[in-house]
């Protein structure tokens, strides 16, 4: 029964996101890497944590606003030599509040930078920070200079060997 432990030991914030906004508030918590499950596949080292905060308010146009930030050092997967690649996160998002998709659709369009969200009674803040951070991801991370012995087999097998190449001058010379 790994998974139901697992999942009893995971932590849930649950938060109404009007009612948060509207009272103006504002909580701080951190989540281990662990438990962000859907990350797994990009990190090269699921130990540690990630914090994050979030505060609510509400604009001059008397729309409901959610500001989160999320932090923390990661280990990506260099897409060259496939071992852990250092990626500090800082990642800050202001999700505006609607009630109907229609509004999110007619406020991004007269505002390139809005974000709109749908109100959410019951909103998981673990799963909105893990959102976020997949958001965040570089597509292809990689080392400026990758020093890993593999990754230097690796490139030599990729390209062509010198010596082999220069062997095949001193054929066709020869011909
Ligand atoms: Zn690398």
């Amino acid at each position: 029964m790994r998974g139901f432990r697992f999942y009893a030991a995971a932590k849930m914030t649950v938060i109404h996101s009007a009612e948060f906004a509207q009272e103006a508030k504002e909580l701080k918590g951190s989540i281990p890497l662990a438990q962000l499950s859907r990350l797994h596949d990009q990190l090269a080292d699921t130990s540690g944590e990630v914090h994050w905060h979030i505060e609510g308010g509400v604009d001059r146009l008397q729309r409901l606003w959610l500001y989160l930030e999320v932090t923390g050092d990661l280990q990506l997967v260099c897409q060259r030599c496939l071992t852990g690649v250092p990626w500090p996160l800082h990642s800050e998002t202001v999700l505006t509040q609607f009630t109907s998709e229609a509004d999110i659709d007619e406020a991004e369009a007269i505002d390139e930078d809005l974000e709109g969200m749908l109100i959410d009674p019951a909103l998981d803040i673990e799963a909105l920070v893990e959102d976020e951070i997949l958001l965040a991801l570089p597509i292809a991370p990689t080392h400026t200079q990758c020093s890993d012995k593999d990754a230097l087999a690796k490139l030599a097998s990729d390209k062509p060997n010198p010596f082999a190449v220069l062997a095949q001058l001193k054929t066709r010379k020869a011909e």
